[in-house]
C-alpha cells in the first residue's frame, strides 16, 4: 500500500481521538462549515465508533426533512460512445473491447413509457460524451419526453457541453443535470484524466448549469487512485461553496480494460462515512445510494440509506444494452438494481424501515 492509499485508511486504534472527532461532527451539524484541516482530521480520524455516531445524526436529519421516503429515479443509459479517455472509466474512447451502442429516440421513449408504468416520475438520461447527440437531436428527445410526461422530471447526465448547449437543453424541458466534479483538486484531477480535461472546466460547467436554473448534482468517487484525505476535504469545501441540490458519490471500482485495472477499489466503510458527512453538511440534499455502492457490498445500498442517503436509481435501460454500459467491473444491472424488480427494492427498503415513493422527489434545497 502506498502512502496515499494509507492516508485513506480509517483510524482503528485511537479511541482517545473519538471525543475530538465527535466534537467535529457536532460542529459540522451546528455550523455546517469546517476548515480544510478540520475536514481532513475528521475524515482521517474516523473509527467504527465515530461512524456510528455520525450515522445516527445523519439519519435523524434525513428523517426530519424527508421522513422515511426513498425516491426512485429511472436511469436510462442511452449511449456508451464517448469522446473522452478518463483513466478509470470502462467506456473510455480507447477501450477497443467496449461494445458500443446508442439508443434511438423511440427506444428512449419506450424506456420512459415502461418506467412511467412502473411508477417512475424522474427519468435520468445518462451517457458518454457522444457527438451523435447534437444539441438539436438531444433537445428533440428532451422535448418529446417533456410533452408526453409533463408530470415527470427530466435529468440529464451527459458530461461537459457548452453553456449554449445547456441553455438549449434547459429550454427544451430538462430540469436537472448530474455532473460529478470527480475531484476538486486540479493536480489529483490530472492524475485521473488525460490532459485535454481539467478540473477548472468541469467546475465551470457546474456553475453554468446552476445559473441556467437547473437543479444541479455533483459528486466524486471515493477511494479513486491517489486520493488523499486532503482531496476529500477539498471536495467537501467545494460542496459547501456550490450548494448543489444533489450529490452522487460512490466507491471507485477498477475496470479490467483501463489504465487503473490494478488499482484497489474504494471501500464501503469510507463511502458510508462520506455519505453521513454530506447529509450533515447539506441537510436537504438528494443523496443517492449508488449502484457502485450496491456493487461492492450486497447490502451496500441499504447501508447507504442508513447512513443518510434518500435516493436510489434503478436501471431502466433495455435489458440487451445493460451489460454494455460497463463503467467498472461487476456493475450490477439485474436483481433489485433493475427497474422491473421494484418490488424487490421495495421489500429491501421496507426491511430497514423505509418506503419507496412515487413522486418527482424534488429537492427541498432550493
Ligand atoms: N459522461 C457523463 C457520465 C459519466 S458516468 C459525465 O461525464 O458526467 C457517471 C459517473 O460514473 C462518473 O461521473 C464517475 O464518477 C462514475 N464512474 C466512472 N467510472 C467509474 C469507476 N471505474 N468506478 C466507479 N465509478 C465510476
Amino acid at each position: 500500500m502506498n502512502m496515499e492509499t494509507a492516508n485513506l485508511t480509517a483510524n482503528t486504534n485511537a479511541p482517545a481521538d473519538a471525543g475530538r472527532i465527535k466534537a467535529l461532527i457536532d460542529k459540522l451539524e451546528q455550523d455546517r462549515s469546517l476548515t480544510r484541516s478540520e475536514w481532513t482530521d475528521l475524515i482521517r480520524g474516523r473509527s467504527p465508533e465515530t461512524a456510528g455516531y455520525l450515522f445516527d445524526r445523519a439519519r435523524k436529519i434525513r428523517i426530519r426533512h424527508y421522513g422515511h421516503d426513498v425516491y426512485i429515479r429511472g436511469l436510462i443509459e442511452f449511449t456508451n460512445y464517448c469522446r473522452n479517455n478518463c483513466y478509470y472509466c470502462g467506456i473510455r474512447k480507447s477501450n477497443p473491447n467496449a461494445e458500443r451502442y446508442r439508443l434511438s429516440k423511440e427506444e428512449i421513449l419506450d424506456c420512459c413509457a415502461h418506467g412511467y408504468e412502473l411508477g417512475f416520475r424522474t427519468f435520468v438520461l445518462q451517457g458518454g460524451e457522444d457527438g451523435w447527440y447534437t444539441d438539436e437531436r438531444l433537445a428533440d428527445i428532451v422535448a418529446s419526453i417533456r410533452s408526453r410526461w409533463p408530470d415527470c422530471a427530466i435529468t440529464l447526465s451527459v458530461g461537459e457541453r457548452s453553456r449554449e448547449s445547456y441553455r438549449i437543453l434547459r429550454e427544451a424541458g430538462a430540469d436537472r443535470y448530474l455532473l460529478r466534479h470527480e475531484t476538486y483538486d486540479s493536480s489529483h484531477y490530472q492524475r485521473l484524466h488525460p490532459p485535454a480535461l481539467s478540473a477548472a472546466h468541469r467546475q465551470e460547467c457546474l456553475w453554468d448549469l446552476k445559473e441556467l436554473g437547473y437543479q444541479v448534482g455533483t459528486g466524486f468517487m471515493v477511494g479513486s487512485p491517489f486520493q488523499t484525505s486532503e482531496n476529500l476535504a477539498d471536495d467537501m469545501l467545494f460542496l459547501t461553496e456550490l450548494n448543489p441540490q444533489m450529490v452522487g458519490i460512490g466507491p471507485f471500482i477498477p475496470h479490467h480494460d483501463t489504465p487503473f485495472a490494478d488499482q484497489p477499489a474504494g471501500t464501503l466503510e469510507l463511502t458510508l462515512f462520506m455519505l453521513g458527512l454530506i447529509r450533515l453538511l447539506l441537510p436537504k440534499v438528494l443523496l443517492p445510494a449508488t449502484t457502485a455502492l450496491g456493487t461492492i457490498a450486497p447490502d451496500g445500498r441499504e447501508q447507504g440509506i442508513l447512513a443518510g442517503a434518500n435516493v436510489v436509481m434503478p436501471n431502466l435501460s433495455p435489458a440487451q444494452v445493460r451489460e454494455k454500459y460497463l463503467l467498472y467491473d461487476n456493475k450490477l444491472c439485474t436483481g433489485s438494481e433493475a427497474a422491473e424488480s421494484l418490488k424487490d427494492l421495495e421489500e429491501r427498503m421496507a426491511a430497514i424501515g423505509y418506503h419507496v415513493t412515487v413522486s418527482r422527489g424534488d429537492s427541498l434545497n432550493i
